[in-house]
């Protein structure tokens, strides 16, 4: 499978080389160059098939033949090492829970993929690879988990000190093997600045092959796919119009919900639910695409001020404005409503939200199902990566599953830099 820049002035590359190269050169994200529909039979045909059979048929093409059928098997089951279910909440209203994997966010499907690609095509070139990323929180844990004991890659994360919560420091410090923690005197913006940095710095690439495990890169983005099958597959007996609200930030989650979609998933409606953060519900308003600084909220995963995904959603649709207006409807939540949907949850239908799951759920509620319509809300993360959040408003204390449990009790090991110079020393000495 070949994939362009939607920049449009880079080469086409290999599935391979998207993988490897993560953004192309001119700066654009990469498409794939064609998209073939599902038979219908597999549709229809869905609840006969186990998740593994699923996500095989759904991503297959977009692999093409740069992994043989055998090994990407063996990949996507080793990525679904987990369930995926959907929880009723009302009558019409289920939630899709995303968080049961080894970081309980939603990030471990695309990051387990991707880490594992990244590992099959880097045993061809005998090489190390070091993945540099930096993180606010979240995606350094997921892509520490995915990356765990994967042949020839060395993972380096930085994060701010002090800015990170414990659970989420917890989860990047105490891995060991190939996963190096780098805690940085600085915010996430320094901490990004020396990524990009060291990126463009040929005293260390001319030693060490860097790459980034960005959230725009087609392995993590496209395996996003598979939860929409997943959730068709436990709700199609309600023969009911599937509507999908996706609490976004980056949009690669609504974005891969849409090709699967665009490759025959029956998705009827979409609703893109955001914090303050409105970019993309305004440009559904005025079609004027204006990025922002992002705003600090308590759903801070959906803190993104310029949507890197909004550009492929466009391409779904052929940059036509009345299509994705159809399937697309997109409304921004304050931090009170965010709160006051986690009680209302809590109370009314005993389930309990973390921020992001509940933005998704209003924008159920905000959107009106009509009565022939079933509305199924993502939850991204457990509640408990946002205890200090969610435990005052619903007044009661959570308690810690047995993966955060487990990695609250390890020791944190990290090297403590202070400046650019001191990144680069561990990378050459590493
Ligand atoms: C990353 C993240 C999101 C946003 O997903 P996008 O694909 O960037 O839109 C939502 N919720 C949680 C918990 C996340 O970590």
């Amino acid at each position: 499978m070949e994939y362009y820049s939607l920049n449009g002035s880079s080469q086409k590359v290999s599935f391979k080389e998207a993988v490897i190269k993560g953004l192309a050169e001119d700066k654009g994200l990469y498409f794939p160059e064609q998209i073939d529909p599902l038979s219908d039979e597999f549709i229809k045909n869905i609840e006969q098939f186990s998740d593994e059979e699923i996500a095989f048929n759904a991503i297959k093409q977009f692999v093409g033949d740069e992994i043989p059928a055998k090994e990407l098997k063996q990949i996507i089951s080793e990525t679904l090492s987990f369930p995926f279910p959907v929880v009723p909440i009302e009558d019409n209203i289920s939630t899709l829970e995303l968080f049961h994997g080894p970081t309980m966010a939603f990030k471990d499907v695309g990051a387990r993929f991707m880490a594992r690609c990244l590992g099959y095509f880097n045993k061809e070139n005998h090489k190390e690879v070091t993945v540099l990323v930096a993180t606010s929180g979240d995606t350094g844990g997921a892509v520490a988990s995915g990356f765990l004991g994967v042949e020839n890659v060395k993972v380096v994360i930085l994060y701010p000190s002090k800015k990170v919560s414990e659970v989420q420091e917890k989860q990047l410090t105490t891995l060991g093997q190939n996963i190096y923690a780098l805690e940085v005197n600085g915010t996430f913006d320094d901490c990004q600045a020396m990524v990009k940095k060291a990126f463009l710095d040929t005293s260390i690439t001319d030693f060490k092959q860097l790459t980034s495990a960005n959230s725009i890169n087609v392995a993590r983005w496209l395996p996003q796919m598979f939860y929409f099958f997943f959730a068709y597959k436990q709700l199609k007996n309600l023969t009911k119009k599937l509507v999908f609200s996706v609490p976004s930030g980056n949009f690669g989650n609504i974005c891969a919900g849409m090709m699967a979609k665009k490759i025959g998933l029956p998705i009827h409606q979409f609703i893109a639910s955001t914090n303050v953060n409105d970019i993309v519900p305004n440009y559904m308003l005025t079609q004027l695409y204006e990025p922002k600084p992002s705003k600090q909220t308590i759903s801070n995963a959906m803190d993104v001020g310029d949507p890197s995904n909004f550009i492929r959603i466009q391409k779904i649709y052929d940059n036509d404005f009345d299509a994705l207006q159809k399937d697309l409807h997109s409304y921004s939540f304050t931090d009170d409503e965010t709160r006051q949907a986690m009680k209302h949850l809590y109370e009314n239908c005993g389930y309990i939200a973390d921020p992001h799951g509940a933005v998704g759920y209003l924008g159920l509620k905000k959107y009106g199902l009509p009565p022939d319509a079933f509305g199924v809300f993502l939850e991204t993360a457990h509640p408990i990566k946002f205890l200090d959040v969610v435990e005052p408003v619903i007044n009661k204390k959570l308690t810690y599953p047995s993966q955060i449990q487990e990695v609250i009790n390890k020791q944190k090991k990290a090297v403590f830099i202070n400046s650019y110079d001191e990144l680069k020393s561990f990378l050459l000495d590493n």
